[in-house]
């Protein structure tokens, strides 16, 4: 878990690109000067435990979406993204951690169609130029 850019809003970067709301009655020690917030161990385990739920159910949906799009299976997804199914499904259950580069390949090939049925198809690169 990495922490940046904490503004007035008090939201975290729960994962690179996914910022969320930190937890409301959550109290975080801050800089009286500045107002940083420190983030101890114990505060962050509380946070990864308050945003699981919301994080799995945003891969569950990523996944889901290219699912419905391409009319695939999770299996057919984990090999696009060079996975294995049984990995994928831990991941999606939270039972294993998906990397942050995994992540963001599936949230960004649920947003290119055209992309993600290029490798479904095994179809060459346009030609450049
Ligand atoms: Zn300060």
């Amino acid at each position: 878990m990495s922490i940046k850019n904490l503004g007035e809003d008090r939201t975290v970067e729960f994962w690179m690109g996914l910022r969320l709301p930190i937890p409301k009655g959550m109290k975080i020690p801050a800089c009286g000067a500045c107002g940083d917030m420190y983030f101890s161990e114990e505060i962050l385990e509380a946070m990864v435990r308050a945003f699981t739920p919301a994080y799995l159910r945003h891969l569950n949906a990523v996944v889901q979406e290219v699912r419905v799009a391409h009319g695939i299976d999770v299996d057919r997804v984990a090999r696009a993204c060079c996975m294995r199914e049984r990995n994928l499904v831990r991941m999606l259950d939270g039972t294993e951690t998906m990397g942050q580069q995994t992540r963001v390949l599936l949230e960004v090939l649920a947003r290119s169609p055209g992309e993600m049925a290029r490798l479904l198809e095994d179809r060459p690169w346009a030609p450049l130029g």
